[in-house]
């Protein structure tokens, strides 16, 4: 499971690790968050709040959370026989996931300083008010999942946090054959 504040590349690690990792299964979460210009349309399942709170009561999440006024939400995972889940998601739902499934491995990502963090939350077209909400939130984040995460990974040059990632996965299965997330 990958963890941290937003704008920290969490969705392009998961996106490089899934391409190199035949044995990965990225779990789409479903939010009420409106898409954002050039988003794709399948980065999450797009629904409305009756929709999401439907889901809830019917039992369909795995976990979900509230995070900056959106809901996001893991639906309960469906992976193809032998893979494993790959999450991508905000820290209180992590600690749900842990809490269910105390073999989870949580890598925290964490940017290499608040500026270049602040630079990537621009780059991708948040609002400037959103920015810097999420730059604080970001920072409480990474505070809370240090207390519960597996390893933390700084994420300055991509290409080394990939590799970063990938390794631990590797080494964690090996460690824990039966493990997922
Ligand atoms: P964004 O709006 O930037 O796409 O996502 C905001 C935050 O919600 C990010 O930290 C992202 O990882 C997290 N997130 C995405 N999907 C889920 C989910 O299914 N559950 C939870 N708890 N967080 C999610």
């Amino acid at each position: 499971m990958l963890v941290g504040p937003g704008g920290v590349g969490k969705g392009t690690v998961a996106t490089r690790l899934i391409e190199r990792d035949p044995m990965l299964w990225l779990s789409r979460s479903w939010t009420t968050r409106p898409q954002r210009p050039g988003e794709a349309d399948n980065a999450y399942v797009f629904v409305d709040r009756d929709t999401f709170l439907a889901n809830v009561e019917a039992g369909g999440f795995f976990e979900w959370a509230e995070f900056l006024g959106n809901l996001y939400g893991t639906p309960v995972p469906q992976p193809p026989e032998g893979r494993d889940v790959l999450l991508e998601i905000e820290v209180d739902g992590a600690r749900q996931v842990v809490a269910r499934r105390s073999d989870a491995c949580v890598i925290l990502l964490t940017p290499p300083s608040v500026e270049v963090q602040r630079q990537r939350l621009r780059g991708r077209g948040d609002r400037e008010e959103h920015v810097e909400l999420r730059i604080s939130e970001g920072l409480s984040e990474v505070d809370a999942a240090r207390s519960f995460a597996t390893v933390v990974v700084i994420n300055d040059d991509l290409d080394t946090a990939v590799d970063d990632v990938a390794s631990i996965l590797n080494r964690y299965r090996s460690a824990s054959p039966d493990a997922a997330d």
